[in-house]
């Protein structure tokens, strides 16, 4: 698994999807760049959601608000009192880590035990194991199970309580080690604060204290009414937004995972009070659908339904999406009733109200919200889609199968010999498709490695001219994932192409 990671590490750098930020000053920890591809990737990714979010939706709008906001939000909206990270150092190594995570890895790890009974089991038993009847009955499995289930309910119940000293404890009664040394010689737990905080004005005495926001949905509520207004939009409506949101995570690694700067791609259904729980089951119907219709496979997301709710949720689930390094949060679909207009009303002494002309009232209304990372979304398409294909005759093939629609070249388009005219044809399919598609045009090496070099890279289709198009005008389209050729005329590209990119 952790070599499996490494490859898809390597493999964005070295097609040019992601580097690290910064890297010729050895780089900062958790921020990346991403490369020519890897910024196509991203915004076929955003142009992805925002078609089927927005321009599908007649009753969602979409929006661009600023990255800096007036500071009061972060009180109304919970932020400064309650976006924080329960961290734990070690007094040997000086690291500093999340003593939820601390823990959440611990249970991985009893985790991982089951996983290893039930493949010995499945090998043992061959088709007549029952994996369910097994986890249910093996009396060790049944153990590690409960163990894992029990930590994980006092870590949620203490850190909801706020009971700092009960996570030490926790931790020391586990027998947690540092991770780097192994250590358990390790601090009390205080909480830190996620948001990076900045200066608005040139002189220290005048100058206010602001935040990066570390979520765009806020520059959603603020804007409620402008947009309702505007708009003239009735409830049940939304308001979207694709944008910068900044944390000053302490546990940063797994790569994109988990970064210091990330993008969000958020949206905020404002709907009558009480009708929260049918809109709720709507949108995580709606999300999980949009995530299968790239067709990665069904059982690489699963709902996870959360009982430890958010200060602003009364009902909440993540999708998660299988990672290189097992299941992890994806995208979360969060009810948070009228919490953040309503504070919002406080704060502001504004009227943040609608008013229902078929109640013949006024409410604050609520809101369920969908909200996914951009570059979580890259990562698992990403590492999805790299595969290492045995091609039989003891060779193998790189090969990145990325949905169509996302690739950021959609097809490249080869001359077979430098020489004949061929170029010169192969230029103007180019021209031609350049209009509708990103093309690229390549007669370096062998036509075979130019393939592969597509492979590598995610390209959909190559398209190659050679004598015979001089002849009848036809050229061969080559489909990366099943390596098919087809002779067509060279008008037909511009269709075959399409049937597969269109969304
Ligand atoms: P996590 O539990 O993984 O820290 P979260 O529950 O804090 O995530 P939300 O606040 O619900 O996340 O943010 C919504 C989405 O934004 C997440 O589902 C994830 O896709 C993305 N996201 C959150 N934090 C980060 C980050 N540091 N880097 C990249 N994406 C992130």
């Amino acid at each position: 698994q952790e070599d499996d990671f490494k490859k898809v590490i390597s493999h964005a750098k070295e097609y040019g999807y992601v580097f690290q930020s910064s890297e010729i000053y050895d780089g900062l920890s958790a921020v990346y760049d991403y490369g020519q591809n890897g910024a196509a990737l991203k915004n076929n990714i955003k142009e992805y959601w925002w078609k089927a979010m927005v321009q599908l939706h007649g009753n969602i709008v979409g929006i661009d608000s600023a990255i800096l906001m007036h500071p009061t939000t972060w009180k109304a909206s919970g932020h400064v009192d309650a976006f924080n990270d329960p961290l734990i150092d070690n007094k040997d190594s000086k690291k500093r880590y999340r003593a939820d995570v601390l823990i959440e890895d611990h249970v991985a790890k009893i985790e991982a035990k089951i996983d290893k009974e039930v493949a010995k089991a499945s090998k043992r038993f061959g088709d007549a194991f029952d994996k369910e009847q097994f986890l249910a009955t093996n009396p060790r499995v049944v153990e590690y199970q409960e163990q894992a289930c029990s930590i994980l309910k006092r870590m949620g119940k203490s850190l909801e309580n706020e009971d700092l000293a009960d996570v030490k404890s926790l931790i020391e009664e586990l027998g947690i080690g540092c991770p780097l040394s192994g250590s358990k010689n390790w601090t009390d737990v205080k909480q830190f604060n996620l948001m990076f905080g900045t200066k608005l004005g040139a002189s220290s005495e005048n100058a206010m204290d602001l935040y990066l926001r570390p979520e765009t949905a806020q520059g959603i509520f603020v804007n409620f009414l402008n947009v309702q207004k505007t708009g003239r939009m009735k409830i049940p409506f939304g308001i979207a937004q694709i944008g910068k949101a900044f944390r000053n995570e302490i546990v940063a690694r797994q790569f994109i995972f988990r970064q210091r700067e990330f993008e969000q791609m958020e949206m905020q259904f404002f709907i009558r009070p009480g009708s929260q729980r049918e809109w709720y089951e709507k949108w995580k119907e709606d999300r999980i659908k949009w995530h299968w219709s790239l067709g990665m496979g069904k059982d690489n997301y699963r709902f996870h339904d959360h009982d430890k709710l958010a200060h602003y949720a009364d009902a909440a689930a993540d999708i998660e999406f299988k990672f290189p390094f097992g299941f992890k949060e994806l995208e979360g679909i969060h009810s948070r009733t009228d919490f953040d207009l309503g504070n919002h009303e406080k704060y502001s002494s504004k009227k943040l109200q609608y008013f229902d002309p078929e109640l013949n009232e006024s409410y604050v209304p609520y809101v369920v919200e969908t909200s996914i990372g951009v570059d979580r979304m890259f990562l698992a398409v990403f590492s999805n889609s790299l595969q290492e294909e045995d091609l039989g005759n003891g060779t193998t093939r790189t090969v990145l199968k990325l949905p169509a629609v996302l690739a950021p070249t959609k097809a490249a388009v080869f001359p077979l010999v430098k020489k004949d005219g061929l170029p010169e044809l192969a230029h103007g399919i180019v021209e031609d498709l350049k209009w509708d598609f990103n093309v690229l045009y390549d007669e370096k090496d062998a036509v075979g490695r130019r393939y592969r070099r597509q492979d590598a890279a995610g390209t959909p289709f190559c398209i190659t001219v050679d004598h015979q198009t001089l002849e009848d005008g036809t050229v061969t389209v080559r489909h990366r994932d099943t390596m098919e050729q087809q002779r067509v005329p060279k008008e037909n590209v511009k269709r075959i192409i399409a049937q597969e990119v269109d969304m």
